[in-house]
């Protein structure tokens, strides 16, 4: 384990999110960690080029994690990080990076300080498994639940991954807490970005509009949001030089406006 000092240096500004669980793919859960998830990167201008949802099962989540890193060079998975026999994400990780699951003391004084929190202090054997985390990698605690996160980075190839909980509370308290920070704060990159307002149009609608240039975004990305009877555009930039960063918005800025100013014109 390392000391907690991030090592990784992200170099890609584009990211695959993989959910893993079965209940996905039944239909009963529906996967609002992808969509949160990919709206919180964008915040940070970290385009996200696919999801992909996979039941609890090693063998396609393995598959699917040499997908997604065919796509891009960050993945994030969240899901089966759990202490039951079919929370396999760690192990699948770890043996895609031919990598040991070792103990963390940090993981294991948390989780005895939790349930003995909520007066259960002889919790069961299967709660240890929570406790083991990828050799080498930098874990993200939980502070809305039990199961540590992590990032882990492979030097040789450059691949960063970051595993984070299932259930929606804790996913969100991560990212917020540990995920975002740590992206943000281990890029090269610096992020520009700026947000537009528009009135009396719809999303739909100003999406429609905006498609030349949301249409193949890759840097800057351009998203829409819509905000009790406004509308948002948020154009942001993610690159090594500021002052490049910044032109590159205020152009796409220009682009927009040009494109809702001659809208409202024909309309
Ligand atoms: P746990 O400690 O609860 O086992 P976990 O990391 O193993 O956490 P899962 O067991 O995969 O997570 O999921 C726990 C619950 O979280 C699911 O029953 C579901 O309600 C919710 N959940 C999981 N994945 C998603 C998702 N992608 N979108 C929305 N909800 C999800």
């Amino acid at each position: 384990m390392t000391d907690g000092t991030p090592k990784a240096r992200p170099t890609s500004n584009q990211a695959v999110i993989i959910a893993v669980g079965t209940e996905l793919l039944f239909g009963t859960t529906v996967n609002t960690n992808a969509a949160e998830i990919s709206k919180m990167l964008h915040e940070i201008g970290i385009g996200v080029l696919a999801h992909h949802t996979v039941g609890d099962n090693p063998k396609r989540l393995k598959r699917t994690l040499d997908i997604a890193f065919e796509q891009a060079d960050l993945v994030l998975v969240t899901g089966g990080l759990g202490p039951t026999q079919d929370d396999l994400t760690k192990e699948v990780i770890a043996e895609h990076f031919a990598l040991e699951l070792e103990h963390d003391e940090e993981a294991q004084r948390r989780l005895t300080t939790f349930f003995e929190s909520i007066g259960c202090p002889d919790f069961t054997e299967n709660n240890l498994k929570q406790t083991y985390l990828p050799h080498g990698c930098i874990p993200f605690y939980n502070n809305a639940g039990t199961a540590p996160g992590f990032a882990l980075h492979d030097p040789q190839s450059d691949k960063l991954i970051i595993a984070l909980p299932g259930p929606p509370r804790e996913m969100r308290r991560m990212m917020d807490d540990s995920v975002l920070p740590y992206l943000t704060g281990r890029s090269r990159y610096t992020i520009y970005s700026e947000t537009l307002s528009y009135f009396g149009i719809g999303e739909s609608n100003l999406e429609t509009i905006l498609l030349p240039i949301i249409d193949g975004q890759t840097d800057p990305t351009v998203a829409t949001y819509a905000k009790e009877g406004e509308c948002k555009v948020r154009i942001t930039s993610m690159r090594e030089d500021a002052d490049a960063a910044k032109a590159a918005v205020r152009e796409m800025v220009e682009r927009a406006e040009g494109l809702v100013a001659a809208y409202r014109e024909a309309e």
